[in-house]
């Protein structure tokens, strides 16, 4: 009885240290003003959402979001240092709103993808943009120009229970303090529930998925040394310095 006690005990034991290391490993999202610490699972990105960004790309406005994905191998916080990849020379930064899922969802009705967020935070998409044009050229997926490390970056979140998002919201980005991108949320071409309604037909999403719904115009290069600022009024802001 006493040598099995012990056996169970220590594969216990093990297992819950196994579970914590896991844990630890995990990269976690912070809700403001609450002591919550969201794990987050996958991440899908949305691209060509504001017709201006279409435009300067010289893309054709979809009928549908245009979606791919980012590894969570990528992602990297506020304070954190993105890190230029040895195999680019044109790395551009996409200014974005992130939303945080906080439910299982599958093909979802409107009601339920709106129900389904349930946190706003700001978000860089960072594209090494030579990459991506000789990817699209060829019919490649973009997975190299949009999954290198520190490619995804998050503030903070807000949870829905304490702010409202109403669309008028300031979306900026500046470099070295200089204005590149300012927009408003509003110009978006599928709303947050519209694109949350449709990645939800295409796979299920889960409490800890993250989704980035698309940059307006004027995303450009930086350069190693760059100070980066990313901002939406009323929601979350981050900063980044490029190495
Ligand atoms: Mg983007």
């Amino acid at each position: 009885m006493n040598v099995f006690f012990t056996f169970n005990h220590t594969a216990i034991h093990s297992y819950l240290l196994k579970y914590l290391r896991n844990y630890q490993r995990m990269k976690h999202i912070t809700i403001k003003n609450t002591d919550q610490q969201i794990p987050v699972g996958k991440m899908v990105c949305v691209g060509r959402n504001y017709s201006e960004h279409v435009k300067e790309l010289g893309n054709k406005v979809p009928e549908k979001p245009v979606v791919f994905l980012k590894p969570n191998s990528s992602l990297i916080f506020s304070g954190d240092k993105i890190i230029y990849p040895t195999f680019s020379n044109e790395m551009h930064h996409e200014v974005e709103l992130v939303l945080l899922i906080g439910k299982e969802i599958k093909n979802a009705n409107p009601g339920k993808a709106e129900d389904a967020i349930e946190a706003y935070g700001v978000g860089l998409d960072m594209t090494l943009r030579d990459l991506q044009t000789k990817l699209k050229e060829k019919g490649h997926p973009w997975t190299i120009a949009k999954g290198f490390d520190t490619s995804a970056v998050v503030s903070d979140f807000i949870s829905k229970r304490e702010y409202t998002l109403t669309l008028d919201e300031k979306i900026i980005l500046s470099v070295n303090g200089v204005k590149r991108q300012d927009d408003l949320l509003n110009k978006m071409i599928f709303s947050p529930a519209e694109i949350v309604e449709y990645l939800s037909s295409l796979m299920t999403l889960n409490k800890g998925d993250i989704i980035f719904t698309g940059t307006p115009k004027g995303v450009s290069k930086v350069n190693k040394g760059d100070k980066i600022f990313a901002q939406i009024s009323g929601i979350a802001e981050l900063s980044c310095e490029v190495e």
